[in-house]
This record gives C-alpha cells, structure tokens and sequence, in this order.
C-alpha cells in the first residue's frame, strides 16, 4: 500500500512537472486514464489525468479545460459557421489602438474562414505544392483555426516578413490582449505548422500571459497532440 502511495505521488509530481506531454501519440479524453509508462496499473485505479485535463464535446466541437481546440487532431463541423468572436474582435481593436501609439499599423487580412472557403484554398495548395507540402502550412477544411472565429492573420500572411518590426511588436504584446502566437518557431513538431507570426489566437488575457510565459504552445498547455489520422 505504501509503495502505490509513493508511485502515485511521483506521478503526480511528475505530471506536474512534466506538464502535459503524457498524452502525445493518443487521442486522449477525460476518460482516458491509459498511460504508456510502467506505472499505468497505478494510473487506471487513480485516473491522474481526469484532474489535469478535462475534454467535452459538445455539438462535435472539441474544448479542452475549456478552451475550443482546432488543430490536426480536432477538427470542426462543417456546420460552424459564426464569423469571428466578439472577445477577437474587441481584443484586437484593444492591440491595434495600442500598437497605433507605437507607429505600428495593424489589420486583420485573414480572420474567419468558413469550411467551404478553406476547402478551396487546401486544393489550390495541394495542386501547386503536393499534399505533404500543403499540410505544413494550410489546414485541411475542417481543421483550420480561422474556421471557430478565435484565429486572424495580421498585416500579411507571408515567410519573407519574418522578423519584421509588426511581427516583432505582436510577438511582445499581443498576450496582454488575449493573443498567442499559435504556431510559434521551435515547436512545428507538436503544432504540425511552420512558424507563422502572423497567425493569433485568442484564448484570453490570463491563459495567453501564462502560455507566453512558459514558452509553450497550445498543443504542450492542454497535453494534447496535432497529427492528422492519415
Ligand atoms: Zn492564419
């Protein structure tokens, strides 16, 4: 009994330390309480993970503490269909004032994508780059973040602008207004995307503070993986 207790607290303090990298490689739920490692039988009798993570489905979208998840591995009803958020578009009114003081001019060039229109653009891409090209930088319809009205490309959606002084400017303080930089440079592994500076999502204040803080993304802050099934 004593040695169980004292696994179960390693694990515990392992989790979270760790974070929440244990779930890469499975599509993991709230009632998901399996584990890769050697101390799973401790894990099924405790189900460690349902007090780190929480995941609901509701009307076929996927929230994970909360929090609305598109990537590779979630996707979204064709269905949902609601234009950009109130929360992103006062959020980036908020940033825009703030970076006009600063000389920065700021639009939104990309925001809410329906399924249809993402459809189209995943074809063109895949024609002109190949499948495997295509999916390193657009999302196949239905997975595409642009689709929940939580995601805007801002001033450009362009490799060669990396570096420049709007990026520089949003990567500083698009977190005081809720924003993260999604795909951020270092993480295209767990995003499955190339760095894009210019691609935000709003989660809210606190959760974008925190994220920015820790230097993770969203997949490594929800313990969740981005992989397409094929
Ligand atoms: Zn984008």
């Amino acid at each position: 009994m004593k040695r169980i207790t004292i696994v179960f607290l390693s694990l515990l303090l392992l989790l979270s330390i760790s974070g929440c990298g244990k779930n890469k490689g499975s599509e993991s739920n709230s009632s998901d309480t399996s584990s890769s490692d050697s101390s799973s039988s401790v894990e099924s009798a405790v189900p460690v993970s349902e007090k780190i993570h929480s995941t609901e489905v509701i009307d076929g979208v996927t929230y994970i503490d909360g929090i609305l998840i598109v990537n590779k591995t979630y996707s979204l009803p064709k269905s949902y269909n609601y234009g950009l958020t109130d929360d992103t578009l006062k959020a980036f009114k908020k940033m825009k004032n703030a970076a006009s003081k600063d000389n920065i001019p700021l639009e939104i060039v990309s925001g809410f994508r329906s399924y249809e229109e993402q459809e189209v653009l995943y074809k063109e891409y895949t024609a002109e780059n190949g499948k495997k090209k295509a999916d390193t930088f657009s999302a196949r319809p239905g997975y595409s973040e642009h689709q929940s009205g939580l995601a805007i490309d801002v001033n450009y959606a362009d490799f060669s602008t990396v570096g420049s002084k709007d990026m520089k400017w949003l990567d500083k303080h698009c977190a005081e207004y809720g924003f993260i930089i999604r795909f951020p440079e270092g993480k295209e592994s767990i995003t499955g995307y190339d760095y894009e500076p210019w691609h935000l999502r709003y989660v809210g204040k606190d959760i974008a503070k925190e994220i920015k803080k820790q230097g993770i993304c969203l997949e490594e802050y929800l313990g969740i993986t981005s992989e397409y099934k094929d």
